[in-house]
């Protein structure tokens, strides 16, 4: 199997792919990125936590226009994942049109290849598909 790196630091690979976000120790506040202080409590001290692969579709937008090396119509949409957190990511998997969606749909976290490099390291990213 070729090397692979994830597109995204919160995106852990290996046999069992998962979301780790960062959380407050003081409130439980997740967060993706790094942060000095929680933006919810003021808090400085921060843990990980393994995020749920499963969770529903709370929003989305079907994109129709992008820059020319993306294909359209592409969903965009937000998933909060099952026990907390929730994340911005493209659903694939299905037809991108307004009947193939519904608010409150499963969804479940998947990866795919987005590129390989010269060494032939593989970039994966994330969506959700329909569980
Ligand atoms: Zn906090």
């Amino acid at each position: 199997m070729a090397p692979q790196v994830p597109y995204v630091g919160y995106l852990q690979l290996g046999d069992d792919p998962h979301l780790v976000a960062n959380e407050c120790s003081s409130c439980g506040a997740l967060f993706f990125d790094r942060r000095n202080a929680c933006a919810n409590c003021g808090a400085h001290d921060f843990g990980t936590r393994r995020l749920a692969n499963d969770g529903v579709l709370r929003a989305f937008t079907i994109v129709h226009r992008a820059s020319p090396d993306v294909q359209v119509p592409y969903v965009s949409g937000i998933v909060h994942l099952d026990g907390g957190g929730v994340v911005k990511a493209n659903i694939v998997g299905i037809n991108p049109e307004p009947a193939s969606l519904s608010l409150g749909m499963k969804v479940k976290l998947t990866t795919f290849r987005i590129g390989t490099d010269s060494a032939g390291t593989e970039a994966v990213a994330f969506a959700y598909a329909p569980a």
